[in-house]
C-alpha cells in the first residue's frame, strides 16, 4: 500500500510493547531498513539490529554523548536542536517540520528562513494530526509539506500507519508505519489487509464454583445469580489488562466457548465465568484482544492496548 515507496517500521514504545528487539529482528528479515525511536536509550537498545534509526524526540544536551552511534540519527525538531547539531559537528540527520499538528517540529517559516540549509539531511518529514479520519487537514498537511522547497535531503516522509491507508499520494519516499504493523486497524482501508498478531495468554491458578448470591472480586462487584464455575487467571492491571475490563468488557476463550470476565479486574488476577467449559487448574486461555473491538469495549484506544502490555508476559512467536 505504500507504492514506491520505502516502508519503514516505527518500533518506539519497546515496539509498541511487543518487544523491540524481536520486532526489530523480524521485521529487518523482512527488509526494513528504517526503524523509528522516541529515545537514544531506545536506539541503543536495537542498534546492533537495526540498519537505520532515526530518534523522533531529536537531541537535548543530556543526548549528545549518545548521540553517536553510526546507524542512528535524530529527527531535528526546534531551532536549539538544530544549533546543537551543528555545534556538536552535524553529520546525518532527520528534519521534522510542522505542518499543522503543532507537536514537534521546525515552522514552514524556520525553513524558509534557510535554519536547516547546509546540513546533512537524509530525511525531511512531517507528522498527520487525523490519519484516521477523512478530513480536509489530511491533504492540507501534504500540500504544506510539498510546499517547502527542496533543501537539499534524501528523502521525504509524511505517511504514518493511517496515512498509508489515505493512498499514494502521502506515500512520498518512506512511510512509518506503527500500529499497522502490529495489528492495528485505524482506517476501514487497512480492515482487509491487517491480521491480528497480539495474542495475549493467562493461566488458571484456581477453578471453584461460586453458589448462587456469592459475589466475587473485589468490592463484591459481581453476584453469581446461578451456581457459577470461575477461573482464576494469572493476569491483571498490572499487565496492561487494565479495569476497563472488568464486568464483562473483557473475555477469555476457553476453546470456542467465550468465558466474560467476572467483577473488577484486580492487579494480578482476573476471574472469568466457565460454566460448562473443560477448563482446569494449569490451563491456558486466550484472552480477548482483537484491537478494534477491546478498543470499543474499554475506551483504550489500540495503541493504549499494546502499549500498555507489561513485562511479565512471556513473548513467544510463533
Ligand atoms: C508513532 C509515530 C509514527 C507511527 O504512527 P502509527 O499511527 O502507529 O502508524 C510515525 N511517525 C511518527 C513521527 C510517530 O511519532
Amino acid at each position: 500500500m505504500s507504492g514506491a515507496a520505502a516502508c519503514g517500521a516505527a518500533v518506539k514504545a519497546d515496539g509498541y510493547g511487543l518487544g523491540a528487539r524481536d520486532v526489530v529482528l523480524v521485521l529487518a528479515g523482512a527488509g526494513c531498513r528504517d526503524f523509528f525511536v522516541a529515545t537514544w536509550g531506545e536506539a541503543a537498545a536495537i542498534a546492533d539490529l537495526a540498519p537505520s534509526i532515526a530518534v523522533l524526540h531529536g537531541v537535548r544536551d543530556a543526548d549528545l554523548a549518545a548521540a553517536r552511534p553510526g546507524n542512528a540519527r535524530p529527527v531535528l525538531n526546534t531551532a536549539d536542536q538544530v544549533a546543537r547539531w551543528r555545534a556538536a559537528g552535524g553529520g546525518a540527520c532527520d528534519v521534522m517540520v510542522d505542518t499543522g499538528m503543532n507537536r514537534l517540529g521546525l515552522s514552514a517559516g524556520e525553513v524558509a528562513s534557510g535554519l536547516i540549509d547546509g546540513l546533512t539531511i537524509d530525511t525531511l518529514m512531517s507528522h498527520l494530526a487525523c490519519s484516521d479520519e477523512d478530513v480536509a487537514k489530511n491533504a492540507a498537511q501534504r500540500e504544506a509539506l510539498a510546499g517547502l522547497g527542496s533543501r537539499g535531503e534524501r528523502r521525504r516522509s509524511l505517511a504514518n500507519s493511517g496515512g498509508i491507508a489515505l493512498g499514494e499520494t502521502y506515500a512520498l519516499d518512506l512511510t512509518r508505519p506503527g500500529i499497522a504493523l502490529y495489528g492495528g486497524v485505524v482506517r476501514d482501508e487497512l480492515a482487509g489487509a491487517i491480521r491480528p498478531v497480539v495474542r495475549p495468554e493467562a493461566q488458571v491458578i484456581q477453578r471453584r464454583r461460586v453458589r448462587a448470591g456469592e459475589s466475587v472480586g473485589y468490592n463484591a462487584l459481581w453476584t453469581a445469580e446461578a451456581d457459577t464455575e470461575v477461573a482464576i487467571l494469572n493476569i491483571g492491571y498490572a499487565d496492561g489488562y487494565l479495569r476497563a475490563f472488568s464486568m464483562g468488557a473483557g473475555s477469555a476463550w476457553a476453546d470456542d466457548r467465550r468465558c466474560p470476565v467476572l467483577g473488577r479486574v484486580s492487579m494480578d488476577l482476573t476471574a472469568v465465568d466457565v460454566t460448562g467449559a473443560d477448563v482446569a487448574e494449569g490451563d491456558w486461555l486466550a484472552i480477548e484482544y482483537d484491537l478494534p473491538a477491546a478498543s470499543a469495549a474499554t475506551g483504550l484506544s489500540q495503541y493504549e492496548l499494546l502499549t500498555l502490555l507489561g513485562s511479565r508476559y512471556d513473548r513467544v512467536w510463533r
